[in-house]
């Protein structure tokens, strides 16, 4: 199927709108994507026709809504490339799924012990660990970044050691773009015997993910990233990794039996999933994932670098303007400051044209603080932007920067 963005724009009603009297030009995708009419029809019809608890009942609906769940549960494995669908748990976001593993880890991470992540995390993937160092006496360790946004890979021997326990980072910076090199970090961890886990949060909706090449213990994505709904997150973990660990919340349908004084666990996944699942959203994920595969995630990826490399292009000969990160991997994200000008006011500016991008820290301050700076503007593309859009922009960006200069 020929890659045509105007065909893809039609399957994206909120896009056709004007805000501030201005056609919507929305570059927050990072933040969250927008849904396809796929997706909204899914959960809708989903209301409409089979609304039930699932796994519970005998009856029809249960039974379709519990085979709605599951026919999702395998076209995520597939999609991942996992060995079998009961390594795949529904949570409730990255942050959900990390802090799952964190809390987890609770009781084998010992004192002398390290957790390795990189200067170039999400909020999501420092603290849920800070708290496992704080519980356990374990030292959080990071692996620093150069000034271009790019991991120091010299360090990776010094930093990742015999007495490290897990070293958790992200495929692609929210904030940077930085597309990190998984397969040389994870190797390194395996050299030590180091767990890995991998927050995938931008790279599910970029690139093709396979867990078992990779070889990665766990890996995690979120819904709503990928053109999906909120509150849904996807954790893949190794069969013999998720049986090692202890479920961190306990409740319903989660256990296999229940006295007064004593419980004991269901097997996978269900033992990380207690409580009624997000099933709504499970089933508009599965409708997204379809939508995905079917314009093909490298014809993705090919249309949003050819925005990227435009944008950049275009937005360096704006005075002041400096690019906050600019490694040689990069993926669909434009951070940058403009000398002199607060990111907040650009942001508020561009939106009364019409024009939403992210101003602020995006989650990341440690970035913040290695590149001095306040914050950043970011522009996120994905697959239904234009370079008609990023002529607005650029133009849009010019006029702010005259305004406030
Ligand atoms: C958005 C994001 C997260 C948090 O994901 P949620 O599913 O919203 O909790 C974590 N890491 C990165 C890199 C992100 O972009």
């Amino acid at each position: 199927m020929a890659f045509d963005v105007h065909d893809i724009r039609e399957q994206f009603p909120i896009l056709n709108q004007k805000v501030h009297g201005k056609p919507l030009v929305y570059f927050d995708n990072a933040a969250t994507a927008q849904k396809p009419i796929a997706v909204i029809k899914a959960i809708s019809d989903y209301y409409l026709n089979y609304n039930a608890n699932v796994h519970r009942g005998v009856h029809t609906l249960s039974q379709r809504a519990t085979d709605a769940m599951e026919s999702v549960r395998e076209q995520v494995r597939a999609h991942l490339n996992a060995a079998e669908a009961a390594e795949i748990i529904f949570t409730r976001g990255i942050t959900d799924s990390i802090n799952a593993i964190a809390y987890g880890l609770s009781n084998t991470v010992q004192k002398g012990q390290n957790v390795v992540i990189t200067a170039m995390e999400h909020h999501s993937n420092i603290v849920p660990w800070q708290m496992l160092c704080e519980r356990t006496g374990a030292e959080l360790r990071h692996l620093p970044m150069d000034e271009h946004g790019e991991l120091i890979l010299d360090r990776l021997e010094v930093v990742i050691d015999q007495n490290t326990a897990i070293v958790a980072f992200n495929h692609i910076s929210n904030t940077l773009g930085t597309i990190n090199p998984v397969q040389k970090i994870i190797s390194q961890a395996k050299k030590v015997g180091a767990w890995t886990l991998v927050d995938g949060a931008q790279s599910g909706p970029h690139t093709i993910v396979d867990v078992q090449s990779w070889d990665v213990d766990f890996f995690t994505l979120s819904s709503h990233k990928m053109y999906g709904p909120t509150g849904l997150g996807i954790l893949y973990g190794k069969r013999e990794r998720l049986e090692a660990i202890a479920p961190y919340q306990g409740g319903g349908e989660m256990i296999s039996t229940v006295t007064l004084e004593k419980s004991t666990y269901a097997g996978l996944p269900h033992k990380f999933e207690a409580g009624t699942p997000h099933v709504e959203g499970i089933i508009g994920f599965g409708a997204a994932l379809k939508f995905i595969n079917e314009i093909g995630i490298e014809s993705i990826s090919a249309h949003e670098q050819s925005l990227l490399e435009y944008a950049t292009k275009q937005c360096s000969g704006i005075k002041g303007f400096r690019v906050i990160g600019n490694s040689k991997n990069k993926a669909s994200v434009l951070s940058f400051v403009i000398d002199g000008v607060h990111p907040y006011d650009l942001g508020v500016l561009l939106d009364q044209q019409g024009i939403a991008v992210r101003t602020g820290q995006h989650c990341t301050q440690p970035i913040m603080d290695a590149f001095c700076i306040e914050g950043t503007v970011r522009a996120s593309f994905a697959m239904y932007n234009t370079f008609e859009e990023i002529d607005s922009f650029i133009s849009g960006l010019k006029k702010a920067v005259s305004m406030l200069l």
